[in-house]
């Protein structure tokens, strides 16, 4: 059975569309990977998962429950860790824990166990007894995680758990993470961080404009794309008028199924590659064209090139153009005051 069943789920913030009939199912017992640029509509999703956030229409069903309707429900079966942490700065971990076990109504002998046992397995222990004021975001996002479990979920559910942390936090998550997933509970993630899906996920969807634009577990994804990834340069740095006519150059070669330019990598290329002696045919209609070759890499497809074959560009390329939308607005609305 699904742990998770989003059906045509739409949301909208004025004229922004965040969710456009976005369908997604995760299987019980599993971590599963949503992967997506920023603005991409994740923490949209999450926030009416955890029932903070109303859908314009869809439904919402989270281990056979229905979401709109029995939220109070929903709350019990699931943790939720935020993108923005937002705790107290006077009490020490220690001591917010407790008051969230408080809220939940747990046995002090209970909580104190549950709370001891999560300090020891994210590391805690140097710092817990600190007030928060004092904790870098590392440690923060560690206590924010043990609050989400403190009552025990069934499913639990993170927004980006390690965007911009330190090494030993991310791998204190990532290792709670997997004992939980292997202990039975679900777990739903959102990342922009390819290789935190790749080493995490058993299944993933990719999420772009607000809907689920490619979903199977990353081996499958990978695998359906076929063929050999090439990465090409003709100089260092390249520039936007060089790199299209050097794709003008390779599109007709024989055995090339794609060519992309990407913007994020000085103008490199990516190519999709099938069948015999096809780099060779490259290297020759580039010299027959009076082009060097800087860089050649081939390699077996990632998951960026899946991004790339489901939406047109990579994920940085999406990042970046979201990134610029925003400072065009922001340019806008300085002009006008
Ligand atoms: P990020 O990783 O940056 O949080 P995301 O994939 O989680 O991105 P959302 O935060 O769900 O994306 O945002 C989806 C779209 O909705 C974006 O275009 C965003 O600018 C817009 N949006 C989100 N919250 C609001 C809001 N409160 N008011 C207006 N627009 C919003």
């Amino acid at each position: 059975m699904a742990m998770i069943e989003l059906r045509q789920l739409s949301k909208a913030y004025g004229a922004v569309t965040a969710l456009s009939n976005l369908d997604l199912s995760v299987p019980e017992g599993c971590l599963y990977g949503l992967l997506g640029p920023n603005g991409a509509g994740k923490t949209t999703t999450l926030r009416i998962l955890a029932t903070l956030l109303a859908p314009d229409g869809g439904s919402v069903q989270v281990d056979g429950v229905d979401a709109l309707k029995h939220p109070r429900e929903v709350r019990r079966l699931l943790g939720y860790v935020a993108q923005e942490v937002a705790i107290d700065k006077i009490l020490s971990g220690r001591e917010l824990l407790q008051l969230q076990g408080d809220l939940y109504h747990l046995n002090r002998a209970d909580r104190d166990h549950r709370i001891d046992d999560l300090i020891d397995r994210l590391g805690m222990e140097p710092w817990i007894d600190r007030r928060c004021g004092t904790y870098s975001g590392g440690m923060r996002r560690r206590l924010d995680l043990a609050a989400g479990l403190l009552h025990r979920p069934r499913l639990l559910v993170l927004d980006e758990p390690t965007v911009g942390l330190d090494i030993e936090s991310r791998s204190a998550i990532w290792q709670l993470l997997n004992q939980l997933v292997e202990a039975g509970t679900s777990v739903l993630l959102s990342s922009h961080y390819l290789e935190e899906i790749e080493a995490l996920a058993d299944r993933m969807a990719i999420i772009d404009a607000g809907a689920v634009i490619a979903e199977g577990t990353p081996t499958d994804l990978k695998q359906r794309l076929g063929g050999d990834r090439v990465t090409l340069r003709v100089r260092e740095f390249s520039d936007a008028k060089e790199a299209a006519l050097v794709r003008s150059v390779l599109e007709p070669v024989e055995g090339v199924r794609q060519v992309v330019i990407n913007r994020a990598q000085g103008f490199s290329l990516n190519l999709v590659i099938e069948g015999e002696s096809v780099i060779e045919r490259l290297r020759h209609s580039l010299e027959g064209a009076g082009l060097p070759v800087f860089a050649l890499a081939q390699s077996r497809p990632s998951l960026d090139d899946v991004y790339l074959q489901a939406t047109g560009r990579t994920l940085m390329d999406a990042e970046l153009a979201i990134a610029g939308q925003r400072d065009i607005k922001q340019e806008k609305r300085q002009s006008m005051r």
